[in-house]
């Protein structure tokens, strides 16, 4: 492998996914690593620098090279999963440590926090999403280890100002983990407003053809909290495979490209719904209605992301309607694909969620607008 001579924009290091090429030919597309094991030689020592797959798969050296470059950290580990990479955090924490968490945020690891905090001891507290009065509130009421953001929060999109939490936060000893997966390195740098850690779900943007489960943690420096959770990784076993690093390279060489897009037709969307009177009202961050529009506009460069919700005129019932007559935008989970999704996020969060039933939440993609925007007006009818 030779790294590229030249110093690059992060675009440009994300297109040409690090500018590296590969021996004996020169390859441009690295080869896939799908060795388990490494050759020792005689004397014991490791020629190849490389013991066993668990530890140090050769797999994961440009992808974490360029996820570290795109977040502006020093350090990234890749994870089988968005969940394995914020277990790993979490479980990083002594038991009997204090954990801020918001109210809204990625459902399934709200449960997940739920069952630890109640098995490791840990005192969970909440703080509501975008609101830093109840953020300092919570932070000043008792000595905090953790302090979760998820910016923008999954489904209602409410922002989060990193930059005076991460104030409030380091006034005290508290450690600062970003779930930055929605905004992505190309909207947002949560190292460079102080944050400690950003998580990504890779499964979404980052990979961004839906053909790939993976996660990842980067981080601004090589912190103590970071040795803990890196000596982790290995041992836990929590490891991505050597196909799945491959596609994430190859996906995110066009992250840029597609974020950008997604924006576009999103704040497109989020504009002209905002005035239609079958919408009852839109989430977008883009729109200068939303609470979190002001701090979104600094926080966020070159666009407001590529997620909207809407609330359908009619409540429930004429949501699941509309969600059925939808023919480009696909039902289903997940999001930050190519592909448009709609998803009514209520019933699939279960019982006890703050998401509103008459909701859909719509992950636009990098189809023709006009195709998502007439397929929108006839599903509304
Ligand atoms: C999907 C998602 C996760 C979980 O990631 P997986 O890769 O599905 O495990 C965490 N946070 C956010 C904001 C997500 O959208």
């Amino acid at each position: 492998m030779s790294n590229a001579s030249e110093p690059c924009s992060l675009e440009t290091l994300a297109v040409q996914a690090m500018g590296l090429t590969h021996a004996p030919h020169g390859d441009l597309i690295p080869p896939i690593h799908l060795s388990s094991t490494f050759e020792r030689a005689g004397d014991g020592s490791y020629p190849g620098g490389r013991l066993y797959a668990r530890d140090q798969s050769p797999a994961y050296d440009a992808v974490e090279a360029l996820l570290t470059a795109l977040e502006g950290g020093s350090g990234a580990l890749l994870y089988p999963s968005g969940m394995a990479a914020a277990t790993a955090v979490l479980q990083s924490l002594e038991p009997g440590r204090r954990l801020l968490v918001p109210r809204i945020l990625y459902w399934a690891l709200r449960h997940w926090m739920q069952a630890f905090a109640a098995r490791w001891r840990i005192d969970l507290a909440w703080y509501d999403n975008g609101d830093l009065d109840s953020l300092a509130d919570g932070l000043a009421s008792a000595p905090t280890d953790l302090l979760w953001i998820e910016t923008p929060a999954n489904p209602t999109w409410d922002i989060t100002d990193i930059r005076a939490a991460v104030d409030l936060a380091h006034a005290g000893q508290t450690l600062v983990v970003v779930d930055s997966t929605v905004a992505t390195p190309v909207l947002t740098r949560p190292l460079e407003l102080g944050a400690d850690l950003v998580l990504h779900s890779a499964t979404k943007y980052l990979n961004g053809h839906s053909d790939v489960i993976a996660g990842v943690l980067v981080t601004r420096e090589d912190s103590p909290a970071w040795q803990c959770i890196r000596a982790a990784r290995p041992l836990a076993g929590a490891i991505l495979g050597p196909m799945e690093s491959w596609l994430l390279l190859r996906g995110l060489r066009t992250l840029h490209l597609r974020v950008r897009q997604s924006c576009a037709s999103a704040e497109r969307i989020a504009r002209i719904l905002a005035t239609d009177p079958r919408v009852a009202e839109v989430c977008y961050p883009g729109l200068p209605s939303h609470p979190g529009h002001a701090v979104a506009a600094r926080q966020m460069r070159g666009g407001f992301g590529g997620m909207l919700s809407i609330r359908v005129a009619g409540g429930e019932s004429q949501a699941w309607v509309v969600a059925a007559r939808l023919r480009v935008f696909k039902r289903a989970t997940s999001l930050g694909g190519v592909e448009s999704l709609v998803e009514h996020r209520a019933s699939i969060e279960g019982p006890g969620t703050p998401c509103p039933p008459d909701l859909l939440r719509l992950s636009v993609g990098i189809e023709a607008v006009e195709d998502l925007l007439a397929d929108l007006d006839q599903a509304l009818g």
